[in-house]
């Protein structure tokens, strides 16, 4: 547990099994454990039900949410500020950092130390792999990571959780694919954290040179998790029950010409989909850059657009957690 100066908050990784989210930063989905996963999830189904009943509460009233951007974003940043206004709370956007102090130079710690004077729970993306340990540590209130660089992506990892059990009724037994730029793509990176507290099994189907991070290979092998790689989707599609498409992270890229080299290398089509299980789902953290045709859409198990309708619900769960009024 770490400290900030005014002694208060648990910053970072601290496991807390009391589920005790309240005062607590969400910087990675390695400080959860499965307890604190069906609490979040549950709390995401009340969130559903309420607002499919009654569309918003005044649960969070009052309170107020900096919405920090330092990247571009449409469903995280409009999810966490939907999630806020259906709480009866309200919501300081700052999207284009460049018409923020930001671009006079002001630092990260300074940035989030003005913001917590205004708001109760800052989110935060940022390019950088680690701000928002970083900005965990200067802030007295919560800070959520909204993405940081090739890093994780904790609350995506989350909702896609939350996905895969309702879609599929449960987590435990399935055989997950995950497709496309695994080495850069901050969302598998939190997904397969979270699956390997779950009995799943994987296969990562990717190009060479964008294979999953080894970090995350040893994690699997030290949870007892299988898993397989290839570049061959056609090895996956008869078999498995969640298949992960991922878009080639072309900002990521140094060199543009690696990038042309990759960037169309799998497409999910209907005939594709026609070999897929029948009960399976498609999933996709969006936005698709041609990863999946539009004509698959309305393929039942084409799960991409509720995935990211309970972007929303979970998101409501964590503000109102860390808030303390879950
Ligand atoms: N929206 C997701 C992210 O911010 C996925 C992506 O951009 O490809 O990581």
């Amino acid at each position: 547990m770490v400290m900030t100066r005014n002694g208060t908050k648990i910053v970072g990784l601290a496991p807390d099994r009391q589920h005790g989210f309240y005062g607590r930063d969400i910087v990675s989905v390695r400080q959860f454990t499965r307890e604190d996963l069906s609490y979040i999830l549950s709390v995401s189904d009340e969130m559903r039900g309420i607002v499919r009943r009654v569309g918003a509460t005044d649960l969070l009233k009052g309170h107020v949410l900096a919405n920090l951007f330092y990247e571009p974003s449409t469903r995280t940043s409009s999810s966490f500020s939907a999630a806020m206004s259906r709480l009866g709370g309200s919501v300081i956007p700052i999207h284009g950092v460049q018409y923020s102090s930001v671009s006079k130079g002001e630092s990260l710690p300074d940035t989030i130390r003005t913001l917590e004077c205004y708001a109760d729970v800052i989110v935060l993306r940022h390019p950088e792999v680690g701000a928002s340990e970083v900005a965990a540590r200067y802030a007295s209130k919560p800070i959520i990571s909204a993405g940081d660089g090739v890093g994780e992506h904790p609350t995506q990892g989350l909702l896609d959780l939350y996905t895969i059990r309702a879609e599929l009724g449960a987590v435990d037994g399935l055989h997950v694919a995950m497709v496309g730029d695994l080495k850069n793509g901050r969302t598998v990176h939190s997904l397969a954290r979270l699956l390997r507290m779950y009995d799943t099994r994987f296969t990562f189907v990717s190009p060479e040179i964008l294979r999953l991070p080894e970090e995350n290979k040893l994690e699997l092998a030290e949870a007892g998790r299988p898993f397989a790689e290839t570049d061959n989707v056609e090895d996956v599609i008869g078999t498995a029950d969640v298949i992960y498409v991922t878009r080639v992270q072309k900002e990521r890229f140094a060199d543009l010409r690696e990038y042309e080299a990759v960037k169309d290398y799998y497409t999910i089509t209907p005939a594709l989909m026609s070999r897929a299980k029948e009960r399976m789902a498609l999933m996709h953290p969006l936005p698709r850059v041609g990863e999946i045709q539009y004509d698959v859409d309305d393929d039942p198990r084409a799960a991409y657009f509720r995935q990211m309708e309970n972007g929303m619900y979970v998101r409501m769960a964590l503000l109102a957690a860390v808030l303390g009024k879950a």
